[in-house]
């Protein structure tokens, strides 16, 4: 189990605008672990008030994140074919923005059913993984997989016309920094898609929700922000499965004096959404069995669903067992 005292080397800086004034949402996240949770009062941005250093980060995805979380260590069937599922969704939903035989660069590909699926449909697919598991299981797909993190990488400038990232934008040390070097390995008007997390769709109780691997958590209003402050003009955005958001940028320049306060979020208003949210919430039925796979992961959205799945499964096997 990672875990780490708030109060050493405090990241007391916002990293959408630099203010060093926030107000704590939470102290508790996953697994009971003591975390900050805090909302920047000038912009809104929420994250965790603790810094980690490339080389722990890199340490922690490489060998315990998949384990700790429980992300397809042993991958079983099911779960590998529910990627290969939400791969196929966002293809459909994104191919129209990539053109035909262009030069993708997806930054965090996990077992590489997107890339896979790109390079199926002619574009020249170059993928990072740091977890050394899911990037063989990437290249035995025949993907051209860089094991390590994106930040390490030594691409050539401006090479990319389309940068890719689903889910990895929370897990960075600074996601300036971080799309900072996309902007640079994309060509002149090349195009950014992004998913995140989306702050005002929680999924589960916040003591689930927020955890430590989540570094940062966006809303639209704050991953926009980010993205027009680095140099991305945002030609799309939408809600994924009720629980993500995707945006899709075209590579402009940056304006990093945007007026933060003015533009960004209301803290006072993401405090008061996220605690009517955990007021409000309502933990799943034992009577979830009578739904099915299908029927969870409909009600819950594919990521929390295929987690009560995941449970209700040990449980049945547990009860298989004792008869
Ligand atoms: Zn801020």
């Amino acid at each position: 189990m990672v875990t780490r005292n708030s109060q050493e080397n405090p990241q007391t800086r916002c990293d959408l605008c630099g203010s060093s004034d926030h107000h704590l949402i939470l102290d508790r996240g996953r697994f009971n672990t003591p975390l900050q949770v805090v909302t920047c009062k000038r912009c809104g941005l929420v994250y965790l008030t603790y810094d980690r250093s490339p080389e722990e980060l890199e340490r922690f995805y490489r060998n315990e994140y998949r384990k700790q979380y429980g992300h397809m260590v042993a991958m079983p069937g099911w779960k590998l074919q529910s990627k290969q599922d939400q791969a196929e969704r966002r293809w459909s939903a994104l191919q129209a923005y990539v053109p035909k035989c262009c030069h993708l660069l997806e930054i965090g590909c996990a077992e590489g059913s997107f890339a896979a699926i790109a390079q199926a449909h002619g574009c020249v697919v170059s993928a990072v993984e740091v977890e050394p598991a899911l990037a063989r299981h990437a290249q035995s797909l025949g993907v051209m997989v860089y094991v390590g993190m994106f930040e390490d990488m030594r691409f050539p400038l401006h090479t990319f016309d389309v940068a890719v990232c689903f889910h990895i934008l929370e897990h960075t040390s600074s996601p300036t920094a971080f799309l900072h070097r996309v902007h640079q390995a994309l060509c002149s008007d090349g195009l950014l898609i992004i998913e995140v997390p989306d702050l005002m769709h929680p999924y589960g109780p916040l003591s689930h929700y927020f955890q430590l691997p989540h570094s940062y958590y966006f809303t639209e209003v704050t991953l926009m922000l980010l993205l027009r402050k680095v140099g991305f003009s945002p030609c799309h955005s939408e809600l994924v499965q009720d629980k993500d958001r995707r945006i899709v940028a075209r590579k402009t320049g940056g304006n990093p004096e945007l007026g933060f306060a003015k533009v960004g979020d209301d803290w006072r208003a993401i405090y008061n959404h996220l605690h009517s949210y955990q007021d409000s919430y309502v933990p799943p039925s034992p009577r979830l069995q009578e739904l099915g796979h299908r029927g969870i992961k409909r009600l819950f959205g594919a990521h929390y669903g295929n987690k009560i799945i995941d449970k209700l499964i040990k449980i049945k096997r547990w009860i298989t067992q004792k008869k």
